[in-house]
């Protein structure tokens, strides 16, 4: 029997689990902040959902689905993204209006695993749904740009793209067909394929890059609404003081992907796997997904990416480790006391000698030990600059001084 987990899963473990934990706690804040509440949906869905809803041309749904019958007989498959599943879950609660949706977890596809790219990885996200405004996609994409930026990702570079609507998106495909039609000999052979049946998917091939150069863009071929709507966006993300750069060549291969498009990209990080998150506007899905018409705008962001970008050092995973010489049951009481006062606090439960237990202080990275002496009375607080003696009750009220 091996202990491994399966190929591209990882176990999270401490030390590691502490970054996560930091990360994780910041999203819940950072959302909240945004007024986001938690929305959880299940980790399986019917597979149509995602046939809809992801589009059963994307890559994701011909190759990577983790797909299964069920004892039922039902064709279920393991969420590869969380927008169907929010948006499905949207359209069953019968809410009308405005709806905000933050989700956090794990997402799988069947991927070629490397560094950065995983066949379980963890993603968080939001949907606002029902809302037209681009103010809306400004609030969303600056969501996602202050948390990336306040957990510590180093060179965070948000690239955004406008790509039109069913107004001015045909004439533009038009425009882009006959452009690579002409250059079609400097095109690889999937995106010959791609010529007739989506031309925009062509544009972020990475081999054929260098043709791209002169590619007509869709910011000149955009209808009035679609140009005020992108200039709003561009105007208040200016506003708040967002930095930005315009990318014609960032874009979602499908339909329903309407108006905004924007990516969060790690310049820390190898190119192939720079891409920390990205989102846009999705006015089609609900409807594709058999559904009543409800724009909606969002992101989602990889987790694992997003600590591989983080350059900074989370504290330690506990305030206070306690130390007894009368045995597990006293460190058990003074810790049940400790932590009423709001400290993260451990101690070595299996009885083991003082010594021992000093070590486990040590190792356990806590600032602070609390020493239980045999003689009851004060205990011994030791930090890395002080050592004092003081009743247990004033120990948290000292430590929190301390900070
Ligand atoms: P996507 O849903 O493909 O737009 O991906 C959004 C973000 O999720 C990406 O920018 C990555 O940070 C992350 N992501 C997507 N696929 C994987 C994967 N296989 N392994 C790790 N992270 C991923």
């Amino acid at each position: 029997m091996s202990f491994q987990p399966p190929k591209g899963t990882d176990d999270i473990l401490p030390p590691d689990s502490q970054v996560w934990r930091v990360v994780l706690l910041e999203w819940e804040e950072w959302s909240a902040r945004f007024g986001y509440p938690l929305v959880a949906t299940p980790l399986f869905e019917a597979t149509d959902l995602f046939l809809r809803g992801v589009g059963d041309t994307t890559e994701v749904v011909t190759k990577q689905m983790y797909t299964f019958e069920d004892k039922g007989g039902r064709s279920l498959t393991l969420r590869p993204e969380g927008t169907a599943g929010v948006v499905r879950a949207f359209l069953d609660s019968g809410a009308r209006g405005a709806w905000k949706g933050a989700y956090s977890g794990p997402m799988f596809r069947y991927e070629r695993p490397q560094g950065g790219r995983r066949r379980q990885f963890w993603q968080v996200g939001v949907e606002f749904l029902d809302v037209e405004s681009p103010i809306a996609d400004v609030e969303v994409i600056e969501l996602g740009f202050r948390y990336i930026e306040s957990v510590g990702v180093n060179g965070l570079e948000l690239r955004i793209n406008t790509l039109g609507d069913h107004q001015c998106r045909p004439a533009y495909l038009t425009k882009l067909r006959a452009f690579f039609a002409e250059r079609r000999e400097e095109l690889c052979e999937d995106s010959q394929s791609l010529i007739e049946v989506n031309p925009l998917r062509i544009l972020d091939c990475k081999v054929c890059a260098p043709v791209m150069d002169d590619v007509p863009g869709m910011k000149d071929a955009l209808c009035e609404a679609c140009a005020a709507h992108y200039d709003t966006v561009r105007s208040s993300l200016t506003d708040l003081g967002i930095p930005f750069t315009e990318d014609p060549k960032l874009v979602r291969g499908l339909d329903y992907y309407t108006r905004t498009a924007f990516e969060y990209i790690g310049t820390g990080l190898d190119t192939a796997q720079n891409a920390i998150g990205g989102g846009g506007r999705y006015d089609g899905l609900a409807e594709s997904i058999g559904g009543r018409q409800a724009p909606g705008v969002g992101f989602a962001l990889g987790i694992d990416r997003i600590i591989m970008a983080m350059n900074r050092s989370v504290g330690p995973a506990l305030d206070v480790y306690i130390v007894s010489e009368t045995g597990p049951g006293e460190a058990l009481r003074s810790a049940s006391l400790l932590r009423s006062k709001g400290l993260r606090v451990d101690f070595d439960a299996s009885g083991r000698s003082t010594k021992a237990q000093f070590k486990s202080a040590s190792s356990s990275g806590a600032p602070a030990t609390v020493i239980i002496h045999a003689s009851a009375g004060e205990v011994s607080v030791r930090t890395m600059d002080d050592r004092r003696d003081m009743p247990l009750e004033e120990v948290a009220e000292w430590l929190k001084s301390q900070r």
